[in-house]
């Protein structure tokens, strides 16, 4: 079994603080964009958004997965956005950040594409892996180097579903 790393309780605690700030910056936004990098971002991006009460779209964005055979620094765009982002204020929504290659890449893509701001959210954060510098507007936990499951992020497609965030021992 996983050890536990941040309880479902504590996951929740800190979604519904998250979910407050974004709201209160985002007060008078009409045009916001929510977009979650598929896979390991869609429980926290159906937690977080079933507490806003700010009017907002849903889309989202599949790269290149963990263990891959892509070289670091390059990263594939699996499945893009359905919707357009010029002019549009867009969140992006992301499970953990590692080297910060991915988020990179997806922050450039939305500037390039016209979005009037663009802004990450992520629920967790390893600080100490960081190869490229990404700015994170909205931060869950600052873990250690820990390769982590559960909450929607996997070992080789299992764990996603467990409802807190585990380390594998071993
Ligand atoms: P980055 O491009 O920042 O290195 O990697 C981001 C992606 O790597 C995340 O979206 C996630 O899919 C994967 N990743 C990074 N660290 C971990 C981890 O500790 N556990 C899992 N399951 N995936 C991770």
């Amino acid at each position: 079994m996983p050890q536990t790393l941040i309880s479902s309780e504590e996951l929740q605690q800190r979604i519904r603080e998250l979910a407050a700030e974004i709201d209160r910056d985002y007060r008078n936004c009409e045009n916001l964009i929510c977009v979650g990098v598929l896979k390991g971002s869609v429980f926290f991006m159906v937690d977080l958004l079933k507490q806003l009460e700010i009017p907002l779209a849903v889309d989202f964005f599949q790269t290149s997965s963990y263990g891959s055979a892509t070289e670091p620094g390059e990263v594939r765009i699996r499945k893009d956005l359905d919707l357009a982002v010029r002019g549009k204020h867009v969140l992006l929504i992301e499970d953990i950040v590692d080297t910060g290659f991915t988020l990179r890449t997806i922050l450039d893509l939305l500037k390039f594409r016209g979005a009037s701001s663009v802004k990450l959210c992520a629920l967790l954060d390893k600080p100490s892996r960081r190869q490229i510098e990404v700015p994170i507007d909205y931060r869950g936990f600052a873990i250690e180097d820990k390769f982590v499951i559960g909450y929607g992020l996997d070992y080789d497609e299992r764990y996603r579903n467990l409802p807190y965030i585990g380390v594998l021992e071993g």
